[in-house]
């Protein structure tokens, strides 16, 4: 097992299934022009080799399937049931949740039973004006159809002042009322947001902040979360849980267990560095030649994880998936 200094290892991929996505967020792609899938992605076959190089180099136990927009990708169901096959203890999904009525069934199939789904907000034109794609009520009702099926859902929602403050109440009480945990996630430093300090700090909702906003409405307490969890989880007695990611305000790196891969086959130690190493090469290769190599760039990767707390980085969250 590769561990670092300060005790830290990955148990946690993200795989990016693809680069594409049907929606182009202003956080995420300024420029608001949809993604395409990178020429040069790897097959599903390929990226579920790396899942099982990963498992035994790396000792991962938790999968999270993202993008770009999983959904949109003709890999997702050769990719979910070759990695279903590997006995990891978790295999979740981010989607933006457009076409989860459709691929419900699939999902199921697959054994996915937890799911994460970003909505920004509840009002029909913010959300045309922020996602800049899909549509509302096709979310919401992929939503309760997910619900319907028994899958556990938490919403991810990116509090920005200015586009969506207004709805941090309404959509705590939506989810509050459905089940559904909502975690809101500070607006991170990532892409063009890591060169324009003024378009963060405009946009950058704080903890504080939010809880300020929360405590006027209910009494909350803080609740309990794994060691490496990202968020910080808070109970509202009798009603249910919300959490903030808050890698601003309670940066989270010196527990950070996570590695990703994008769909191009880069590793990514840390969101906070630009360091990627390239596995695509060793995907075609026989266990006993990849694994030495793995190793080899999986240490390089354990090395690039900041110390204490995110600081930004250049690559933006369309190619790695949050
Ligand atoms: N398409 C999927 C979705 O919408 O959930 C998966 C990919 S998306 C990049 C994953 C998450 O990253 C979303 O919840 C999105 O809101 C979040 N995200 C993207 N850019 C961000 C940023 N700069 N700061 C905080 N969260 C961000």
């Amino acid at each position: 097992m590769i561990v670092d200094r300060q005790g830290r290892r990955f148990r946690n991929l993200r795989i990016s299934l693809t680069s594409a996505c049907n929606y182009a967020c202003t956080y995420c792609v300024p420029n608001g022009k949809r993604l395409v899938a990178a020429q040069d992605e790897l097959s599903a076959e390929a990226m579920a080799r790396g899942v099982a190089y990963l498992i035994e180099a790396a000792g991962i136990e938790r999968l999270r399937i993202t993008g770009g927009e999983p959904l949109v990708s003709p890999k997702l169901e050769a990719f979910m049931s070759a990695v279903g096959k590997m006995g990891l203890e978790d295999i979740s999904l981010t989607t933006n949740g457009q076409l989860l009525a459709k691929k419900l069934p699939l999902l199921v199939d697959a054994g996915i039973r937890r799911i994460n789904v970003s909505l920004d907000t509840l009002d029909a034109g913010a959300f045309r004006g922020i996602a800049r794609g899909g549509d509302l009520a096709t979310v919401l009702d992929g939503m309760n159809a997910a619900n319907a099926a028994g899958m556990k859902i938490k919403v991810n929602m990116v509090p920005l002042r200015g586009q969506n403050l207004d709805q941090v109440m309404p959509l705590l009480d939506y989810c509050l009322e459905r089940g559904y945990e909502l975690r809101f996630i500070e607006l991170m430093r990532m892409g063009h947001l890591a060169n324009d300090s003024n378009a963060f700090l405009q946009q950058f909702v704080s903890l504080q902040q939010l809880l300020s906003l929360i405590g006027e409405r209910y009494e909350y307490l803080q609740a309990d979360a794994p060691v490496d969890a990202t968020a910080v989880r808070y109970e509202i007695p009798g009603q249910g849980f919300f959490g903030v990611i808050a890698n601003e305000s309670v940066p989270f790196c010196r527990t950070c267990s996570r590695l990703r891969l994008s769909s191009t086959g880069w590793l990514h130690g840390c969101l906070s560095s630009s360091n990627r190493h390239y596995i695509g090469d060793l995907l075609d290769k026989p266990r006993h030649q990849a694994l030495p190599a793995l190793q080899r760039l999986l240490v390089k990767a354990l090395g690039d994880k900041q110390e204490v707390a995110f600081s930004g980085g250049a690559t933006v969250m369309k190619i790695i998936g949050g």
